[in-house]
């Protein structure tokens, strides 16, 4: 690949770049190494203190769409209140929850934070139903997925440079974002499964968190399942002891992450452990798998389905939801209608993508607010011209 880290040898690089150093003292064997990237697809030259996987974190970090991660909603509404997660809260918990896990096993850190700062910076408005409505709008062109959406934010719609479109971030960082969409082939690095698993850790355990606190589950109800009693059982301090109710909400969602952390944590170490007579097959990570043990698989799916029936299909959420849907629809009909009304760069993109894409490509970029606000003037009060959310 164009990128590459050149003809420069390992050795050569070591005493170039500290960060070459610094991983092959601190990585596991079967870790993904900065060193062995497979590059960008423009080159660029190393940077003399910042590891390439390091960069493209940063680079994540400063782009405009991952700021508008925070106007976009996870599961509930800002109309709800302030206290549950957005989708950029959301995000800092996976990458938490990863870095931790990437550490005990001694992976690529600085690639599974830039994993985990991408994975949902392709979300829509109005999280699942935006997605949904955009999905059905583009039925005859393909569909829109946000997990396709973050590709295209990250190397065509986002400009930072001038010699080329995008972010130009590292092959295997664009890589684990592809698995995201296909989920077929060979297993992905290790970082990537990681990140896969902590994202799941982390909306199991704060969906609960916030419908605790909407009032639309109660804790009784959940003390009913095994993972959840698994997590009440998890050390100190005890949850039998009398205690407020805020303050047990927020022990169980503590507990729940570290018991599920800990699990997985045990089982691969475990399997790791037994799989170092043949090191070279966890190296080649196609055949190794990060998984919970059988228990914890069984408890997290039950967990799972609980909250899919009596959280995401909650009464309160399906109106909600609905409402976002016909919003996003009206919005896209009116701008594929009238595509004069689109900023002026969707409306050149129009031009070779086709205006349906296009308008979704616009309109997936919005916040909640920002999507409001332009339902509001382009439907409700008729102006002319949208704003671009740059
Ligand atoms: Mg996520």
């Amino acid at each position: 690949m164009a990128g590459s880290p050149g003809a420069a040898t390992r050795a050569e690089m070591q005493d170039k770049f500290p960060w070459v150093e610094r991983e092959r003292l601190l990585l596991a064997p079967y870790a993904t190494y900065s060193v062995a990237s497979r590059g960008r697809k423009y080159l660029e030259p190393q940077h003399p203190y910042r590891g390439p996987f390091q960069r493209d974190r940063d680079r994540i970090l400063h782009c405009s769409a991952f700021r508008r991660l925070s106007g976009k909603m996870q599961v509930f509404t800002g109309e709800m209140g302030d206290y549950h997660r957005t989708r950029l809260t959301h995000t800092h918990e996976v990458a938490t929850i990863a870095r931790t896990i990437g550490r005990v096993l001694r992976l690529n850190e600085d690639l599974i934070e830039a994993l985990a700062l991408l994975h949902d910076i392709g979300h829509p408005p109005f999280g699942h139903s935006g997605e949904e409505a955009l999905n059905e709008s583009l039925h005859a062109c393909g569909g829109f997925s946000h997990n396709q959406f973050a590709l295209t934010i990250v190397e065509q719609l986002e400009s930072r440079y001038t010699a080329y479109p995008g972010l130009n971030l590292s092959t295997e960082v664009l890589e684990g974002q592809i698995f995201r969409i296909t989920h077929q082939g060979q297993l992905p690095s290790l970082e990537v499964q990681v990140v896969d698993l902590a994202d799941s850790i982390a909306y199991n355990a704060h969906d609960a968190d916030d419908a605790m606190k909407l009032g639309l589950l109660d804790f009784e109800q959940l003390s009913a399942l095994a993972l959840v009693q698994r997590a009440m059982a998890w050390q100190s301090p005890d949850f039998s002891a009398p205690q407020s109710e805020l303050l047990r909400r927020k022990l169980l969602i503590h507990h729940l992450i570290e018991v599920q952390v800990a699990d997985l944590l045990e089982t691969v170490l475990r399997q790791l452990k037994d799989a170092a007579s043949s090191i070279d097959e966890v190296k080649g990570k196609e055949q190794f798998e990060l998984t919970w043990s059988p228990p914890m698989t069984k408890e997290r799916q039950v967990f799972s389905r609980f909250l899919f029936d009596n959280v995401y299909r909650h009464p309160q959420l399906v109106a909600i939801r609905a409402r976002a849907r016909q919003k996003i629809k009206e919005l896209f009909d009116r701008l594929t209608a009238r595509p004069e009304l689109l900023p002026e760069r969707f409306q050149a993109r129009a031009l070779t993508i086709g205006v349906e894409r296009a308008a979704a490509e616009y309109i997936g970029g919005m916040t909640d607010r920002f999507c409001d606000s332009q339902h509001r003037l382009l439907i409700e009060m008729g102006q002319t011209t949208a704003e671009d959310w740059r």
